[in-house]
């Protein structure tokens, strides 16, 4: 495709976003920002620094982005931080994606949200046109919430569940299961979230920036985890599958859903059709690796989206094939520098 004669921006055929190696990329994943009002062990350090203000792209700059991106037929948005719902007046964003999910240029606008601030925004995420979020949640146990969180109450999270299901979304618990830590009541986890209607997901820990906790030490293989859960209940496999590194069971028993998130391998990297977006406009390519783009620069180079959209498409030719995750147990370093509060999860 010739970029240089890309000036008129209509979503066609030939502006779709398809990699080098023929993926279509259609889902984005944008971080709003990077601040948070937890601290989750895995994920922060507790003296966190955080962006300038002036480094993190504006509500205004964010909508022209992500509309940019659906002009390129991207279909799904997943709004995530840091936490999203702490950015202040963030449902101007959700409300700016409402027209693209009513002329059906977007298929789905969703969040995963730590639940801090559910029971102040679940009415109004279901009015902007969100259907269904991911909560994160590893334990049920308020002194385990507050290891794990550092600054987080459970209580406030259970009753933003509570607002979510009242409102009407569809909600899928994700889990970061942590050998030491959560890992015995993993099943107590399912059982409750089944009961409720809500699916589960369980994540492994993965090695990313710098947190105080040690990755390495609480790591613990899914497949451990479902060997244990057989023992319990029937797992029948799913032919489900989302195009990332998710896959699915149905529990006999408890007639819910089980997925299993193991970024450490490489059986999804084939059909991967997603990138990510950092608050300060920086396009990665892969949670993985280190390529990416800057995208603020084009947005603040000019009021017209050309130079955005240029920028978009150069990018997406440069995903890498697979991504580069190691634990390394020796030196305990991870291998991607940057904290999934950047790039969002
Ligand atoms: N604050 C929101 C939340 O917690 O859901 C959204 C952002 S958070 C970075 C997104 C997801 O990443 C959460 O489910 C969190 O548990 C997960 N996460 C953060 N750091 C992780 C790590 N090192 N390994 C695995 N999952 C991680
Ligand atoms: Fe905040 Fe989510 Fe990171 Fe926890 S995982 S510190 S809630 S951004």
């Amino acid at each position: 495709m010739n970029i240089e004669n890309k000036k008129q921006w209509t979503t066609t055929e030939d502006n779709q976003l398809i990699d080098s190696f023929g993926r279509h990329i259609t889902y984005v994943r944008i971080s709003v920002t990077d601040r948070c009002d937890f601290r989750c062990v895995y994920c922060m350090s507790e003296d966190m620094t955080f962006l300038p203000k002036k480094d993190v792209l504006s509500l205004e700059e964010l909508e022209r982005l992500c509309s940019a991106f659906i002009k390129h037929g991207v279909k799904k948005l997943r709004i995530t931080g840091g936490e999203p719902l702490v950015r202040r007046g963030i449902m101007t964003l959700f409300n700016s994606m409402t027209p693209h999910l009513q002329s059906g240029a977007l298929h789905e606008l969703t969040l995963t949200t730590n639940g801090s601030q559910l029971h102040r925004y679940a009415d109004d995420l279901v009015k902007a046109g969100v259907k269904r979020i991911n909560i994160s949640l590893d334990t049920l146990h308020e002194d385990t919430f507050r290891k794990i969180t550092r600054w987080g109450r459970l209580p406030q999270v259970l009753d933003g569940i509570k607002a979510a299901q009242d409102a009407g979304l569809k909600i899928k618990i994700n889990t970061v299961a942590q050998k030491g830590v959560n890992d015995h009541e993993v099943p107590d986890l399912i059982a409750w979230a089944h009961s409720q209607g809500m699916a589960l997901t369980l994540i492994e820990t993965m090695p990313l920036g710098s947190t105080t906790g040690d990755i390495t030490d609480v790591y613990l293989p899914l497949t451990e985890m479902r060997a244990q859960l057989e023992k319990r209940w029937t797992l029948v496999d799913s032919n489900d599958r989302t195009n990332g590194p998710a896959r699915y069971v149905d529990i006999k028993e408890t007639g819910g859903r089980l997925g299993f998130i193991t970024p450490l391998t490489h059986n999804f990297c084939d059909t991967c059709n997603r990138v990510r977006v950092t608050s300060t406009g920086t396009l990665y390519m892969c949670l993985g690796q280190e390529n990416c783009i800057d995208l603020r620069s084009p947005l603040r180079a000019s009021e017209k989206d050309d130079l955005i959209h240029d920028a978009i498409t150069r990018a997406i030719m440069d995903k890498p094939q697979k991504h580069d995750f190691k634990i390394d147990p020796e030196k305990r370093i991870p291998a991607v520098s940057r904290n999934m509060s950047v790039t969002g999860g």
